[in-house]
């Protein structure tokens, strides 16, 4: 574990005002998980104070156990038929003009939960049709229907996270595979060239500059757009240690070298997350 003090550009302002607690109250009011809450994302207070959240279906407990991540693994749960309804009710109650859906990894489920995300997209548009909803996809084992059942439900972007580079992925996800999840991202743009591509990854967990400019050429090989990259925290000591804080202008340096290596929308910061300010790619 990185025992130094978490630098300045960590640290968060904190803000009150009625918008947080109307968020999580309406969050609470239909019984929805999100992955601000789960990842204990250091932006909630921004995010819920702008009323937005990222939803996250399919339960709260994922098959698989990546050591960075602060979602439990456990038994999973059974599917909540009346979720679609729900998240639709919320997004419609906040207000919300983009949404950000994502799940638990489901490998326990035949079809790994696409015609879930299939409905939640479908009822979203049903209820709020201005509303354009991103969705971050677990990897569905690499299974192309699985995939298609999503992208049919037309949602504006389909994000899948590589998370860390290729070299890392034993130490960091080791349930998860890089080419599969590149593979994931080619078959997006390949079957729905409509539909936004969206990749994040994280850093501070022990790599280099050059493996991370040859994820970036991975990825627009595959025809990725969107790219977020965000410093990683360490929910617990149990979890991956921080190797490193990455300093702001590394990030600045990252976005530069993405945005000239094709990408057309590039979020690079030590706050940035998967979902942070998403919206704003679509309004590039
Ligand atoms: S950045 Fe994403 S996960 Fe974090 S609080 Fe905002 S919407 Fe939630
Ligand atoms: S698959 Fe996703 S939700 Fe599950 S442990 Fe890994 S990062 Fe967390």
């Amino acid at each position: 574990m990185n025992t130094q003090r978490k630098p300045d550009w960590l640290k968060v302002k904190l803000s009150k005002g009625q918008s947080l607690s109307y968020t999580k109250n309406i969050i609470a009011q239909f019984s929805l998980n999100t992955v601000c809450d789960e990842a204990n994302c250091p932006n909630k207070i921004e995010c819920f104070g702008k009323k937005t959240a990222t939803f996250m279906i399919l339960g709260s407990n994922c098959t698989r156990n990546c050591r960075f991540c602060n979602v439990t693994c456990g038994r999973p749960e059974t599917v909540d038929a009346g979720e679609p309804e729900n998240v639709a009710k919320a997004v419609a109650t906040l207000g919300l003009k983009y949404v950000v859906v994502t799940s638990v990894t489901r490998d326990d489920l035949d079809d790994g939960g696409s015609e879930h995300f299939a409905q939640v997209i479908g009822k979203i548009k049903e209820v709020s049709p201005q509303t354009s909803v991103e969705v971050l996809i677990p990897d569905f084992k690499g299974n192309v229907e699985a995939l298609k059942t999503v992208g049919d439900a037309a949602p504006a972007v389909i994000s899948h996270n590589v998370e860390t580079v290729p070299r890392l992925y034993n130490e960091v996800c080791p349930q998860s595979d890089y080419r599969t999840s590149l593979e994931v991202i080619k078959n997006i743009k390949l079957l729905y060239p409509s539909i936004m591509s969206k990749t994040g990854i994280m850093v501070g967990l022990g790599e280099t500059k050059e493996d991370m400019i040859q994820v970036f050429r991975d990825l627009r090989e595959v025809g990725c757009e969107i790219l977020t990259i965000g410093q990683y925290l360490a929910p617990s000591k149990e979890h991956h240690a921080v190797i490193e804080y990455i300093h702001p202008d590394v990030f600045e340096e990252y976005k530069n070298i993405a945005y000239e290596m094709g990408f057309t929308f590039v979020k690079s910061g030590p706050l940035v997350r998967s979902s942070y300010h998403a919206d704003e790619a679509l309004k590039s």
